[in-house]
């Protein structure tokens, strides 16, 4: 058996960057990963970098995110962005070229007034435009648009890239990453933790689960049972065009994420629901959500229906009952720490850090003892584990 500072399950963007963070820290990391590295959340996401507040709701959503909590959140992790590619020293296709959430009721105008409060109160800049104002600014939107808000600092990163990217850091600091190793076993055995995948057993102090929709699973091996419930959304991506989208355009109300990426093709998304969610292979991707979609995208950008549907796939996330994220060590099971939820390709180089300081036992970037694992934890019953 061999030993380890730290072992981290699941190598998505959380597992990766969090990696990169301890293994320059001097911790001797592994990462074991069920499959290849960054296929599952973190390879079918829609890479938003998400910083003007979100609509609160994805289609079918039953609970509303806590904005107010959120922003200052998104505001911590907007300023680390900033620094991924000098700091990794590699490419991740970051553009920073700011973000329109549009309005087209009353009630939705009145949503983007209330969402700039909790920006103001977070120190993220935006600006509320009316219909007429925001089309001069972009004049890809359609008639509907009643108001807009518009924010400097939305962004995209590519997802393809940002994980390998953390990845590769992380080697290059002396991490261990092992693909196709799915971890089957957690003990607590003297003081520290024995985590077993295949043929290896690994001795270490500290296990970071971010085993993303799994979360539950890896957390269950230590006897813990957590309130994650998996949901699969679906992206769609049309031809590239030439008539260029420089900015992230969403929808306040319904479930609208529309950018154009550097190769030139749209991405459209916005959280509506795959037709299954299946976590032995791949989700797949339905025609409901997809018609409704692309019919949303239409409207705000009538340009879209002059275009080709490229391709469309499905993608599974963790979601909590209360919609927030969970970062911290599990109550009872010290050393044993989990990090997931919602929007964590945003909160990426935060929850990296955080994690890297809850190791460390120093004070993190952002507080969050409010958003740990002991709101959404019970204990297994014995034969459960
Ligand atoms: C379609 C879609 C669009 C999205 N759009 C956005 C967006 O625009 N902006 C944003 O901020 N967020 C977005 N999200 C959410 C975001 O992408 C995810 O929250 C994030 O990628 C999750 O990263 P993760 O590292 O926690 O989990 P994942 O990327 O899912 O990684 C978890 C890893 O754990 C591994 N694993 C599981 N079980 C085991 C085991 N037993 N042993 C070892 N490894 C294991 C899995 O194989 C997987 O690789 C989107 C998500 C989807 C699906």
């Amino acid at each position: 058996m061999r030993t380890a500072d730290v072992v981290i399950v699941g190598a998505g963007v959380l597992g990766a960057s969090a990696a990169s963070r301890l293994a320059r820290d001097g911790h001797r990391v592994v990462v074991l990963e069920r499959g290849a590295p960054g296929r599952e959340g973190s390879g079918t996401t829609a890479g938003n970098l998400h910083v003007q507040a979100v609509h609160t709701r994805r289609p079918g959503q039953a609970v509303p995110l806590d904005s107010a909590r959120f922003a200052p959140l998104q505001r911590a992790a907007s300023d680390l962005w900033e620094t991924v590619e000098d700091d990794l020293g590699a490419s991740v296709e970051l553009r920073r070229s700011g973000g329109f959430t549009v309005a087209e009721t009353p009630e939705q105008v009145q949503e983007l007034y209330d969402k700039q409060a909790w920006e103001n109160a977070a120190g993220i800049k935006t600006e509320i435009l009316g219909g007429d104002a925001a089309r001069d600014a972009l004049p890809q939107l359609g008639p509907t648009v009643a108001a807009a808000t518009w924010c400097p600092h939305d962004g995209y990163a590519n997802p393809l890239k940002v994980t390998p990217a953390y990845l590769d850091d992380a080697v290059r600091h002396g991490a261990e990453v092992v693909p196709f190793a799915p971890v089957t076993a957690i003990a607590r055995e003297g003081g520290s933790w024995r985590v077993r995948a295949g043929a290896r057993e690994i001795e270490t102090p500290v296990v970071i689960d971010v085993a993303g929709p799994w979360l539950h699973k890896i957390a269950a091996l230590t006897g813990v049972a957590l309130d994650v419930a998996p949901v699969a959304i679906q992206m769609h991506a049309t031809v590239r065009c030439s008539s260029g989208l420089p900015h992230l355009v969403q929808h306040i109300g319904e479930g609208l994420s529309v950018k154009q990426v550097n190769a030139g093709n749209l991405l459209v998304g916005g959280g509506w629901p795959a037709r299954r969610l299946n976590l032995d292979g791949r989700s797949d991707a339905g025609v409901d959500s997809m018609v409704g979609n692309l019919a949303l995208a239409v409207r705000i950008l009538p340009f879209v229906r002059r275009l080709r549907l490229l391709r469309a796939w499905a993608g599974p996330l963790a979601a909590t009952p209360d919609e927030m994220p969970v970062i911290g060590e599990v109550p009872g099971r010290p050393g044993f720490l989990v990090a997931g939820g919602t929007y964590a390709f945003t909160f990426a180089p935060l929850w990296a850090e955080t994690l890297r300081c809850l190791v460390a036992g120093a004070e993190p970037p952002v507080d969050v003892s409010d958003l740990g694992p002991d709101r959404l934890m019970h204990n297994l019953p014995e034969k459960k584990r």
